[in-house]
């Protein structure tokens, strides 16, 4: 769900690579291997994103499509919510689940979610609490909120199935433009452009011949993905999952395995321009350790294992900064991720004079 900021969603190794990013070594292919020796490919039509991108010389765009979907049939990982017999409900939650969590950590907690809650119509009746303890540490819990949302309003507008279409998904609380195209794509085989972090690394580096994507997701990125989806729908499906594929197990953030990769052999724009560094990112990275969200993450553990915290437990959990510890309590109040106990009563909830109320799961 798109909640989170993002540059199309973070799935699997999305972090960005730091300036040493390593790469398996493999010889350059310069000449495309259909083209037989001597000859050079004739000019082909400028692809889209890469007319400022002096070293592209990526590979066939074809060639490319095939070689990702050849690839992904033999390799790819057998996921409940790739099997034939998943629902597009299944499918959307697997989706929202898989923002910013890997799949590692998906697994359990979607197989669980699924028995209990198979159908947006039983989401949607079920006590918020209990979906915030099912949502566990998959973090961003905010989701966990929006995805019931969701399911309340599939049951209200569309007769409990999920609807048929980007812009009918869009309509759903918290359904961006990446869920959106990934349901599309992958719950109705339809065709849709469908761009998550990993599939802009793969375009970057192997027809752009860039060591990174843009910092935000650019209109030279969109443009570029739009013009390499099949028009096919059937191809379309299969390429959006391969491509997808690829860039979370062989084109990975950090270390890259062009050895194993099935574009390395046919032309990939970064390998053949010799792997160029990326340009320093310049952004301050937080570390995770003292931040806001961390403690977040400790009041809702807390309240997850035990359903209430009293305001003594909520301060024990940073003794040296409760300004922090209110902040985030005040913050969790305000998202609907928590409720102030009765005993507390609505006065400490608005108390603004540091004092921090009970809270509870909503
Ligand atoms: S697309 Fe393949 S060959 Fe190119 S950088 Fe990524 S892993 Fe290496």
């Amino acid at each position: 769900m798109d909640v989170v900021p993002r540059a199309g969603p973070a799935r699997e190794a999305g972090a960005r690579p730091g300036a040493g990013a390593v790469c398996d070594t493999v010889p350059r292919v310069t000449r495309s291997p259909t083209a037989p020796k001597g000859t050079t490919r004739p000019a082909a039509p400028a692809v889209p994103g890469t007319e400022d991108d002096a070293a592209a010389a990526g590979p066939d765009l074809g060639a490319m499509i095939e070689a990702t979907i050849a690839w992904y049939a033999e390799t790819a990982r057998d996921l409940p919510w790739r099997s034939p017999d998943a629902t597009a409900w299944g499918i959307l939650v697997s989706e929202v689940m898989l923002q910013q969590t890997p799949v590692v950590r998906v697994l359990p907690r979607w197989l669980e979610w699924m028995q209990r809650w198979p159908e947006p119509a039983a989401l949607a009746d079920a006590p918020t609490s209990e979906v915030l303890r099912a949502w566990d540490r998959l973090g961003y819990p905010r989701r966990a909120l929006r995805l019931q949302e969701c399911a309340r309003e599939i049951v209200r507008a569309h007769g409990g199935v999920v609807p048929r279409g980007e812009e009918r998904l869009r309509s759903l609380p918290g359904i961006g433009e990446y869920t959106a195209a990934a349901v599309t794509a992958f719950a109705h085989h339809d065709r849709a452009v469908v761009v998550d972090t990993n599939i802009r690394r793969v375009l970057a580096r192997a027809v752009r011949g860039r060591a990174l994507p843009d910092r935000s997701y650019s209109a030279a990125e969109r443009a570029l993905a739009t013009h390499a989806l099949p028009a096919e729908r059937e191809r379309s499906v299969a390429w959006n999952q391969a491509v997808m594929e690829l860039g979370a197990l062989v084109c990975t953030a950090r270390t890259p395995r062009c050895a194993q990769c099935p574009l390395a052999g046919i032309g990939c724009a970064w390998v053949a321009a010799g792997r160029p560094e990326p340009e320093e990112d310049t952004r301050r990275r937080q570390s995770f350790e003292g931040t806001d969200r961390q403690m977040r993450g400790r009041i809702m553990a807390l309240l997850r294992e035990q359903g209430a915290a009293a305001p003594a437990m909520l301060a024990a959990l940073d003794p040296e900064d409760p300004v922090r510890v209110e902040r985030c309590v005040r913050s969790l109040l305000a998202d609907g991720l928590a409720a102030v106990t009765e005993e507390a009563g609505e006065a400490a909830a608005a108390s603004d004079d540091g004092a921090l109320p009970g809270l509870r799961l909503p």
